[in-house]
This record gives C-alpha cells, structure tokens and sequence, in this order.
C-alpha cells in the first residue's frame, strides 16, 4: 500500500487590468505581503541562530510501533512550540524574551503565516548549523559554510513563499486572502484564473484534500490544492509470478517520443508509436537563434539572463510535450489491469560534438526523456498501476525474435545505407527487419523476463 499525492493549482489573475487581472492597490499589497513576509523570516532565522543549542538538542522519544525510548534530533513541531513560546506574546503568557518580541515587531501578524514562516526558517537554520558542523568535523580550512543572510543568500528572502492556508474562502472566480497592505492586514479579494479543469480535478473521486497553500513567486501568485489517494497494487515479485502478467514496455527516443508495446503470453498484443509532431526540428529552430545570440554578445554576465522568452517557450512545449506522452502511455496500461509498465533505466548522456545548437538540443531532448519517464510513473501509480525499471543494456542492439546481433540501416534513395543512426533494424541471423525503436520496445520486455543470454541482470524498482 502506498500513497499517489498531487497538486492542483489555481493561479491568481494578474494580467492586465482591461483582461480582468488585479488592480494595482491588490498587486501592491501582494508585494507588501512578500516584503512583511521576508522580515518576519529575517526575524526568526536570527532568532535561531542565536540559540543553536536548542535546534541541535537531542531529545528522549518513545517510538509509537516498538515502545522504544531512544535520543533522537528534537521535532520541528516541538521547536515551533518552543519558538512561538519564547516571542509571542499571549494573555496566558504576557512577557516573552525581550529582544525578541516578534508581537511587538510585527503585530497583527496571522497565526498560520507566522507558523509557516517559523517552519522554514527551522529547516534553513539546522541545514546551516548541519553544514557547519560536518565543515568542522571535516578539518578543511577552505569552504566554511556562510551564515545566511540578508546579503549573501538572497534566496533565502526572496523567492517563493509557501503558505499555508487556514479558511480558503473560495467563489468560483474569486478567492479571499488575508494579506498585508502595508500597514495593516486585511482580508482582499483577488481574481483566479478559475475554469472548469481545475473544478473537476479538484472533485475527482478517490482523492483527499490537504490543506491549501498560496504561493508568491516574483511575477505570479498561486494557490495550491495536494489531493492525496491511497493506493493498493500488488509487488512486482508477486506480478511476476502470474503466468497472464501483461506487461507494458516504452522506448524512449527523440523523434518517436515513446514506442509502447504490450505483450501477454510471449506475443506483443498492441503497439503505439508516439510522434514529437516535428518538436526536436521546430525546437532546433529555436535553439539556432539562442546559440547565435549567445556567440554575438560574447561571455555572459553573471547573474544576467538571456533570450527568457524563447526559453520559456521552449520549457513550456517541452512540459507540454512530455505530461501529454504520459498520458498516452498511462491509457494503454489502464486498459489492462494489473500489468506492470517497463522503462529502460535512463543513462545519463552527455551531448558532445555538432554544433552547439546541435548540443542545446540533444540536452533538452534529454531532459524530455527523463521528464516523460518521471511523470508516466506518477500518473500510472495513480492508477494503481506499479513501473519496473530494466537493464537497459543491448535493447537496440540484439534482436528481439532470435536474440542476436543486429545492424541498422535506412533507405537513401532506395539504397539501403548501414549505419548506426539507421531508423530500420535489421537481423542478419533470422532476417528479421522492423523499426528500430519498435525492436528495441519488444527488447524491454525480454529484459524484463531475462530471456536472452546478452541481458545480464533485472533491477525493478518501485
Ligand atoms: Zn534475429
């Protein structure tokens, strides 16, 4: 048993005024709310800073399953409670440390901000103090870990907050959020990009709502909803030994995204060929003008960006791209239950030689393949369907149906032209041609079973 998480997000509106985005009063205080945010985290991480003793203290817990009473790293819950009682002030508890009244400093500041605030700052803290400590253990002179900083971690202050939310006060296009306006806080309504997808995703069946969270980055605003689904499915030890094991192989490549193959009682029972629709030719398009760019102007300046939009295009096809191949994968396994979906484990690949758009493009193609290969594994374990990676050594070599040795090629002209980039596969033992991709797909599930003498061992994961 195990469990499938996901989020859902509604992105708040902040396009332009005329397209129905936020008014320029509500963007201001979302950016209040970022700034107020940052000096209360500049608060606390110093607050904790100050007693390292605390953040390290080892603590005695009983262990719920065994009884066990052993010294472990005190709880982030137990130090938020200790945070919270050292400088908030209550009626109960009227006079926390004196330096460090964070009612004083920041009033009115909600109580779940404030909370999440103090969790993050718990979390960087101890990595510092953790890196720190291996430095010392370490003995090196060179490379002590800074103590984070307004100055010299940026990061730290700004980029993205994550929110939790208490009340989510949701009008289908509207939410109501309590934000800080610069000189008080105050409940404003803002404008989603609110649509019928985000309703039905969020109202799936079988799937448990969390608590929500808003996230502010620098240019957008978000609300995230994690649904969570339980998930029962068999092992893969357990599949394999059922002799109507249907199996589902998928070969990843650059212009056939994903070759998928079912096989049941030693015989491929479906095939699918997905196509990138010409997205490795368009992308080198792009990559071309990127590359020529960046030999124009030269060395790059640290910390400054180039062709953003170009890359943002690129991303977001390539995101695209891949959630929509691993979709396709994941439909053909829900049309047999209890099957299990193969991968090859992915080798890291450096791209060498061409040109460097040649480069750019082999890297994102890459990463595409790595990203299609992560997200059909989520998507599929959320139906209840579990993934095994192989060996992927030998699939486009040997042939699937005789097991050995094989040559590619391709038709120039009605020449048959060998060669390793060959698109066709050919055997010349039992003379068996099909497509490359496809043989290498069929070779997936013989890994999977061991059953050629040139596949050394399985490795299943998952
Ligand atoms: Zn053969």
């Amino acid at each position: 048993m195990g469990q499938a998480a996901r989020t859902t997000k509604l992105l708040l509106d902040l396009a332009r005024r005329d397209q129905g985005g936020a008014n320029t009063h509500k963007r201001r205080c979302l950016q209040a709310t970022g700034t107020v945010l940052n000096a209360a985290r500049r608060f606390y991480l110093e607050f904790l800073l100050a007693h390292p003793e605390k953040l390290l203290e080892r603590v005695e817990v009983i262990s719920k399953q065994t009884g066990e009473v052993k010294e472990a790293l005190i709880s982030a819950d137990k130090l938020l409670t200790w945070a919270e009682f050292q400088t908030v002030e209550t009626e109960a508890h009227p006079d926390p440390l004196l330096e460090w009244n964070f009612t004083r400093a920041f009033p009115d500041f909600p109580n779940r901000y404030r909370r999440s605030v103090i969790k993050d700052c718990i979390g960087k803290a101890r990595g510092y103090l953790t890196a720190l400590h291996s430095w010392q253990q370490s003995g090196k002179k060179k490379g002590q870990p800074g103590v984070p900083t307004a100055s010299n971690h940026p990061t730290l202050y700004a980029g993205t907050y994550s929110l939790e939310l208490d009340e989510m006060d949701m009008r289908q296009s509207f939410v109501r959020l309590k934000v800080y306006t610069g000189s008080q806080w105050e409940w404003v309504h803002y404008p989603t990009r609110y649509n019928r997808y985000f309703e039905q995703r969020r109202a799936e069946a079988g799937w448990e709502q969390g608590s929500p969270k808003l996230i502010l980055g620098k240019r957008m605003a978000a609300i995230h909803f994690v649904q969570t689904k339980t998930i029962t499915a068999q092992k893969i030890v357990a599949s394999k030994r059922d002799p109507d094991l249907v199996t589902v192989a998928v070969d990843l490549n650059v212009k056939q995204l994903a070759v998928i193959t079912v096989r049941q009682h030693g015989k491929i029972i479906q095939t699918r060929f997905v196509s990138d629709q010409g997205l490795d030719a368009h992308r080198y398009g792009h990559l071309r003008r990127v590359a020529k760019k960046q030999w124009q102007s030269g060395r790059p300046i640290k910390g400054e960006r180039s062709n953003r939009q170009l890359w943002g295009h690129i991303r977001r096809q390539n995101r695209d791209v891949a959630h929509k191949t691993a979709r396709a994968i994941v439909e053909v396994c829900e049309q047999y239950s209890g099957c299990v979906l193969l991968f090859e484990r992915l080798r890291t690949i450096h791209a060498k030689g061409g040109s460097t758009s040649r480069r750019l493009n082999r890297k994102q193609a890459n990463q595409l393949k790595g990203n299609i290969n992560q997200l059909a594994k989520e998507k599929a374990y959320a139906a209840s369907i579990v993934s095994a990676e192989v060996n992927p050594h030998g699939t486009s070599q040997y042939c699937a149906r005789c097991g050995s040795r094989g040559v590619r090629f391709t038709f120039q002209a009605g020449q048959r032209i060998t060669g390793k980039g060959g698109k066709l596969f050919f055997c010349p033992t039992c003379h068996y041609e099909c497509h490359a991709d496809f043989n290498a797909s069929c070779n997936v599930h013989h890994s999977f079973f061991r059953e050629y003498h040139w596949q050394p061992r399985v490795k299943p994961s998952g």
